[in-house]
């Protein structure tokens, strides 16, 4: 095993593909958390749990089904079904989970996918896993959407179309008003996956809002409580005979112990806090803002689309690399964003801005790589 491994370990290296977990050193500066609001090490949270601990489990001890659904969920689940303004909400492990369960207990050997070529690849496995038939459309164009949708005009079986609503690496946004048009001709269910636009777009409320619509019947909102929410699981949000039916049917959410009471607890107090303080989400705008408006000054190939995901295309996995690792000498860390994450010739720097970010850090940033790009 140990020279199979070996070679193959030493192929990712030749091809700059090798990756390591590293341990980010004292006083550097973080561009690539998805704690957009900060709130991961909120301290009003923390000193709850500090009050809270006596009655709150270690462990959930068993599946929801089983045992395992308690108290604080549901009031998580209540909170979520408020914010997203539907009718039912079921939290489950994490987006991960969230994305296989719910196209693995949708989707039958006679449903059709169809989904953005650019969907996370939670969404990619699931759909694997089903056995439903599939259509992978460009990204973000609803015309070869549409021309996918009319080829199975007559078809019988469920219809999902299902796309990131924020997208993880490129920071666009889905056309949800159009995807609706789309959904009154040919009817389908939609599912968002609302990873990253849960507490930051649409007034923190997701990408449905950012467009001033509403949730609709035949609409599933998908979102990670690890991200803006800076805690850990996930949540599915729809009409209730949904919630219903995903709890007798999703295999990752029956076969699988419920989130922590104190997991749940941090997500439910930092979701209160996500909901109500604007003016984390006021602040990350303005920072991207002046970021974006700097870096476009220096003649960088900079994608930009109004959310707090910035993108430096670099082209070549080598020049992404380089870009990270010079940044890291002058104490600011970047992930550089490699395949099979994105398409090949478009490595990255996926710069995303924080709450806990200040004005010095963003200027820090820029003079940062005005001096790598003139090296
Ligand atoms: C991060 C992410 C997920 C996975 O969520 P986790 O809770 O981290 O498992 C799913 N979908 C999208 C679009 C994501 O960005």
């Amino acid at each position: 095993m140990r020279d199979f491994l070996k070679r193959e370990i030493e192929n990712l290296k030749k091809e700059y593909l090798y990756r390591e977990r590293f341990i980010l050193p004292e006083g550097v500066i973080n561009f690539s958390s998805n704690d957009y609001l900060g709130l991961r090490n909120n301290e009003k949270t923390k000193k709850l749990i500090c009050e809270n601990i006596n009655r709150l489990a270690l462990g959930s001890g068993a599946s929801a089904l089983v045992s395992g659904f308690d108290k604080i969920q549901k009031e998580l689940e209540n909170e979520l079904s408020k914010y997203k303004e539907t009718e039912s909400c079921l939290v489950v492990g994490s987006g991960y989970l969230a994305n296989v369960g719910i196209i693995q207990a949708l989707a039958t050997k006679e449903s059709i996918i169809f989904s953005d070529e650019l969907n996370h690849a939670s969404i990619i496995d699931g759909i694997r896993l089903s056995k439903a038939k599939k259509e992978i459309y460009k990204h973000n164009n609803l015309l070869d959407l549409e021309k996918k949708l009319e080829k199975y005009k007559n078809f019988n079986g469920l219809k999902i179309v299902i796309t990131d609503g924020v997208f993880s690496m490129e920071g666009d946004i889905a056309n949800i008003p159009k995807l609706y048009e789309l959904q009154d001709k040919y009817n389908f269910i939609l599912v968002i996956d609302d990873a990253h636009a849960t507490g930051v777009i649409g007034n923190g409320k997701g990408t449905i809002f950012h467009y001033n619509l509403k949730p609709r019947e035949n609409v599933i909102q998908i979102g990670t409580l690890s991200k803006a929410i800076g805690s850990y699981g996930a949540f599915i949000c729809g009409i209730k005979e949904l919630i219903e039916f995903l709890i007798n049917k999703m295999r990752p959410a029956i076969f699988s112990t419920a989130l922590s009471p104190i997991q749940n607890f941090i997500s439910l107090e930092n979701l209160k806090i996500a909901i109500k303080e604007n003016f984390r989400r006021e602040k990350i705008f303005k920072l991207s803002n002046y970021l974006v408006s700097e870096l476009k000054k220096l003649d960088l190939n900079i994608k930009y689309f109004g959310t707090p995901i910035i993108s430096l295309i670099l082209g070549t996995e080598k020049e992404a690399l380089r870009y990270r690792d010079e940044l890291l000498k002058r104490k600011i860390f970047i992930q550089a964003i490699r395949p099979p994450t994105i398409p090949k010739g478009t490595s990255r720097l996926r710069i995303t801005i924080s709450y806990n970010h200040s004005q010095k850090d963003i200027e820090n940033l820029i003079s940062a790589l005005k001096d790598i790009k003139k090296a």
